[in-house]
């Protein structure tokens, strides 16, 4: 299998453990997630299925670290994006744990995925006849998701064009297992969008109609990600692709005000929680005078005598740039900002008002 032999550049989860650990390191929490688990599944009924999402290397927590405790908070269902992905989940779920493709895949892996029981989203007239030669090669039913589009304009086939994918499945059923019929909406964490949305919602609703009228078997039919399950309620459907409130975060200020507000959801203490923290250490500490430049350049001047905590984590760990003089870092439960400059391998920080830092 071609994917097999494909990393990216910028994927650090190959590095040695010992190279991860020097400087910094990410811890997940299971309680977070187990509690984001149950509140999304309390909002969405327990009769509709919760998919995680686990695209963009589950998001930064890494695959590898965050299926497996997914698993033991109880969650079946993962989403990734391409083939790539696809191969490490693959690697570590359990058997029973279901996999699909949200979109890249080449043709050519198309019979790994159809062996594997994988499934994928088939969104064009070119993947669906990949689907239906591969799934003949295999000797094995491919399950496919049809992907339709409702206004998002990105992959989908087109309202036209659904009544033809239903000949074709039907004609097909030997080849084809339809284990979803689905589609994206354009940006639901924002009243922005909410005509747009509800515009999509509707087209949905007719092309769902008519795939139930043409008798097609269909496992499942969905549309929201986090923002629109925890927004439009009635757009869950069979199947709810959650990644970012899986996580622990509100997809928008919108949305967790939305929520909080809300006579149905009203919430004072907030019932989503981070399942990451980054935890590094200081790595010296420094006392610097008055009326002193800190780090490169003049961005950062001491009001006062100052004492500064060197924290070993830059921009080349992934800690943003944009973030000089403007980041905080949590020591000992207090924010101590950041001084300067973010560095490639380090930065400043003000602990002069963090006694015992
Ligand atoms: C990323 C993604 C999701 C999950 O979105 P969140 O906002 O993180 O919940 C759902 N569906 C598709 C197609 C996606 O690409």
């Amino acid at each position: 299998m071609q994917a097999l032999h494909r990393t990216m550049a910028t994927d650090v989860s190959f590095l040695p453990s010992f190279l991860m650990l020097s400087g910094s390191h990410i811890e997940l929490s299971a309680s977070a997630l187990k509690k984001n688990i149950q509140y999304l599944q309390r909002r969405i009924g327990i009769a509709t299925r919760l998919v995680s999402v686990i695209k963009g290397n589950a998001y930064g927590h890494g695959i590898e670290a965050f299926l497996p405790l997914a698993e033991q908070c109880g969650m079946r269902s993962f989403a990734v994006s391409d083939a790539t992905e696809a191969e490490r989940a693959y690697r570590v779920k359990r058997a029973p744990s279901d996999l699909m493709i949200m979109s890249m895949i080449d043709n050519d892996d198309l019979p790994w995925a159809i062996e594997r029981g994988i499934s994928f989203y088939v969104f064009d007239e070119d993947r669906l006849q990949a689907a239906i030669t591969a799934a003949a090669r295999v000797g094995r039913t491919a399950r496919i998701h049809i992907e339709v589009e409702t206004g998002f304009n990105r992959t989908g086939f087109k309202e036209a064009q659904v009544d033809h994918v239903i000949d074709r499945c039907l004609q097909h059923r030997d080849a084809l297992r339809v284990d979803g019929v689905c589609t994206h909406f354009a940006g639901a964490e924002s009243i922005a969008n909410y005509y747009r949305n509800m515009e999509q919602s509707a087209i949905f609703g007719r092309i769902r109609d008519q795939v139930l009228r043409r008798g097609l078997q269909v496992g499942a039919f969905h549309a929201a990600s986090s923002a629109a399950a925890l927004t439009y309620p009635h757009t869950t459907l069979d199947m709810v692709r959650s990644g970012i409130a899986m996580y622990g975060f509100w997809p928008s200020k919108e949305t967790r005000i939305h929520n909080m507000l809300s006579r149905e959801t009203h919430f004072t203490r907030d019932p989503l929680h981070q399942v990451l923290t980054w935890k590094s250490r200081i790595m010296s500490l420094n006392h610097i005078a008055a009326g002193q430049h800190v780090g490169y350049g003049t961005s950062y001047l001491t009001a006062g005598p100052t004492k500064a905590a060197v924290i070993p984590v830059g921009y080349y760990h992934g800690y943003s740039r944009n973030l000089g003089n403007l980041g905080e870092v949590l020591i000992r439960n207090r924010k101590a900002p950041v001084m300067g400059m973010v560095n490639m391998n380090m930065i400043l920080v003000n602990v002069t008002a963090i006694p015992g830092a």
